[in-house]
């Protein structure tokens, strides 16, 4: 679709965990073609909401489509949910260390009649630039290297939504400069794609769009210089 489509919305979510709202009626949208970042001090819900995004966790309410499609059915259902558009990536990597790089992408992508699967991973390695490591088992890369054979793995489905969880975190300022360069071209193919980080200041120069949250709820949601400028978001770090 054009740029600035949305492809994933979500409405009024609620997660509770035993008398604890980690999500408390929050609602976003995810854009083709753009970063957005989703921010907050420890516990205001990140992570509840990248496990609700993909199908990890299953909401007490709220509404969702996902390629203008409803989500109802599918909350809780992370397979299904993979399949209708949506990949993910974890704060630790989840990959196979034994196994080489071609195998590892090989295993994220959706077959399908008439594609010639081992043309499709040598497209994937040259573009996420790859190529150099199609031999080698993923455990003995590089960190920085490994999370880039996880967001191939993860393009591999063609995704429509990309949700990356702290994908730079514990990295080195080379290795987090060529994450976000494959990052950057991953929005420019269209995908939506959607962050958690902590490092408040890269985000604000790397996403198109910030969501903040605080003890479960949305207190500010736009550019990223606004939002992180407002009263309301200043106080909410300071206060953690
Ligand atoms: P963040 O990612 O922003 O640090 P989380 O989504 O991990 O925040 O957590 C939000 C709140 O929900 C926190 O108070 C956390 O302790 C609680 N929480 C998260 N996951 C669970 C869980 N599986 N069981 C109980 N409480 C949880």
């Amino acid at each position: 679709g054009a740029r600035g489509t949305a492809v994933l919305a979500v409405r009024d979510l609620v997660m509770s965990f035993g008398g604890l709202r980690a999500l408390d009626g929050v609602s976003l949208e995810a854009r083709s073609g753009e970063i957005l970042g989703i921010i907050g001090p420890n516990g205001s819900g990140k992570t509840t909401m990248l496990n609700v995004l993909s199908g990890v966790y299953r909401p007490d309410s709220g509404t969702g489509t996902l390629l203008e499609r409803d989500l109802s059915h599918q909350w809780g259902r992370s397979h299904v949910i993979a399949q209708s558009g949506l990949a993910r990536t974890f704060q630790n990597i989840r990959l196979m260390d034994e196994d080489t790089v071609s195998t590892n992408v090989r295993l994220g992508i959706a077959r399908r009649p008439g594609l010639d699967v081992h043309t499709r991973v040598r497209t994937l390695l040259t573009e996420h630039r790859l190529d150099w490591a199609a031999d080698i088992p993923v455990g003995s890369l590089p960190y920085g290297v490994r999370r880039r054979v996880e967001i191939a793995r993860a393009l591999a489905g063609e995704p429509r939504v990309l949700l990356l969880d702290e994908p730079t975190a514990g990295m080195n300022p080379a290795e987090r400069q060529d994450v976000f360069d494959t990052i950057s071209d991953i929005r420019s193919g269209g995908v939506a794609v959607i962050v958690v980080e902590h490092d408040v200041a890269m985000m604000r120069s790397f996403c198109d769009r910030l969501v903040v949250l605080d003890f479960g709820r949305k207190i500010a949601e736009g550019d990223p210089d606004a939002v992180l400028d407002s009263k309301e978001v200043i106080r909410a770090y300071i206060g953690s």
